[in-house]
């Protein structure tokens, strides 16, 4: 295996010394200095080498540097490297093209940002402007980004220590039958009642005041809680009845994730606006966007748009998004991760379900897979509280530490293993992720009652 430790050395001097990291204590953190990554695993400058199931930030769903992708980033560097968001340009006008032709329903009108939480920013923007009304609705137990409106959106602890009261955001409970706020014993009950819920709320708040409501369609980092069949049918029916903006984010869900081109797909239902990044190109280059449908594109036809970004479909972002859409068309990546949530995944994680005390639940789809680990099946405890923190968090934190000495590295958020590799994974890559899995949720055993 390669080995550079020299260099690993001075590379992690210079972060140490330099790098201000995200979501970190500066002084606790302890980066891995990475030297090179292909497919669906990395390698540090010490030798190792790690099976990915994190893709990155769930990112990378093409794996690390496939070939193509990375010869047309280099093809349009020669080409034309940059250029100002007013022109019209070769790779943006496809890129959009490509991302409209597989949206579901008439979004077909695409504003490029640089990334998931400016797409969130910028959908909110727009659904104000387009309804005149100021309040957004979103859920707990969600994930919208880290800038102002996106962190107000967000519905777990990410947010308190940036909560500016708020901003507009009301939240509302999603369904999540597992853990129900509802008290459901049943799919059906959980949806009816998170209907009922979200009705009353609306009522509540005052119907006119309301501009949006923002749902991941699968909720990512907080879980993955795929929602009962019919519940975002119904949030349609909700938003249709109250005229307010249907945004669905599918920064994470989106690009193949859940085993189709955007998730919305697989519950039918067609939002005024879709959130995407991430899987757009892999994140090879920073990308994300809001598709919006015709409705809202007319409100701007002779009105401005009031915002913008330098680098708002960049060339080389979008360059990098024609040739992964390309990719994941030519190799059938969005088929391949739906069978291999059929056939490896869910079964795999069913299976680890079945033998290992700590594993409370498995769900998800594609491949897009939470794993929830609890001290007690019965109660449903989680093996960490939630949101834990040092001394708490130190069965999450050794069960991570054998994932990550076996060589796999692991998604690990509260109380939850997610299983997001690569959705080009082999078969036999994620067999053997799951058997590291396995051998990891030992030492979780050991912390159940
Ligand atoms: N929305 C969702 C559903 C996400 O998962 C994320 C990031 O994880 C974001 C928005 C924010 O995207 P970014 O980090 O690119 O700003």
């Amino acid at each position: 295996p390669f080995a550079d430790p020299e260099t690993g050395a001075a590379v992690k001097a210079a972060d140490r010394a330099h790098v201000f990291h995200s979501w970190s204590a500066q002084g606790l953190i302890d980066p891995l200095p990475v030297a090179g990554a292909e497919g669906a695993y990395f390698w540090d400058y010490d030798g190792n080498r790690y099976l990915d199931f994190t893709s990155g930030l769930v990112f990378t769903n093409i794996g690390y540097q496939h070939p193509v992708v990375v010869a047309a980033i280099q093809e349009q560097a020669a080409k034309l490297v940059t250029f100002a968001p007013a022109f019209a340009l070769e790779a943006r006008s496809e890129a959009a093209r490509l991302i409209a032709e597989r949206t579901p329903g008439d979004l077909d009108k695409i504003f490029f940002t640089n990334g998931g939480a400016e797409a969130v920013e910028n959908a909110v923007r727009l659904a104000r402007l387009h309804t005149g009304r100021p309040k957004v609705l979103s859920a707990y137990r969600s994930y919208h980004g880290a800038t102002s409106a996106a962190i107000n959106l967000t519905g777990d602890p990410r947010r308190w220590p940036s909560d500016s009261g708020s901003a507009g955001v009301v939240h509302f409970w999603a369904p999540f039958l597992y853990r129900s706020p509802f008290h459901s014993e049943t799919e059906e009950q959980e949806r009816d009642r998170a209907l009922q819920h979200l009705e009353d709320t609306i009522v509540f708040e005052g119907p006119q005041t309301v501009a949006a409501i923002v749902l991941e369609t699968v909720p990512g980092t907080a879980g993955i809680m795929v929602p009962p069949p019919g519940y975002l049918a119904g949030v349609r029916e909700i938003c249709d009845r109250y005229g307010i903006v249907f945004v669905l984010d599918e920064v994470m869900a989106g690009f193949g994730r859940t085993g189709s081109w955007f998730a919305a797909e697989r519950f039918d239902v067609i939002p005024d606006l879709l959130t995407f990044a991430k899987g757009v190109n892999s994140g090879y280059v920073p990308l994300g966007g809001v598709a919006i449908s015709e409705e809202i594109a007319a409100t701007f036809a002779t009105r401005p748009y009031p915002g913008g970004l330098t680098y708002s479909g960049h060339p080389l972002a979008c360059a990098a998004a024609v040739a992964t859409i390309r990719v994941m068309e030519d190799e059938g990546v969005v088929e391949h991760a739906a069978a291999l949530g059929e056939k490896v995944i869910g079964p795999g994680v069913r299976e680890l379900a079945e033998r290992h005390p700590s594993v409370g639940e498995v769900r998800g789809l594609g491949a897009f897979w939470a794993v929830e680990l609890v001290r007690d099946r019965e109660t449903r405890e989680p093996l960490v509280p939630y949101n834990a923190a040092g001394e708490a968090n130190a069965p999450m934190a050794a069960f991570a530490a054998a994932c990550k000495k076996s060589g796999l590295w692991p998604f690990v958020n509260m109380n939850r293993t997610h299983v997001v590799p690569a959705c080009n994974i082999t078969e036999a890559e994620a067999k053997e992720g799951l058997a590291l899995l396995d051998a990891a949720l030992a030492v979780a055993d050991e912390h159940t009652r």
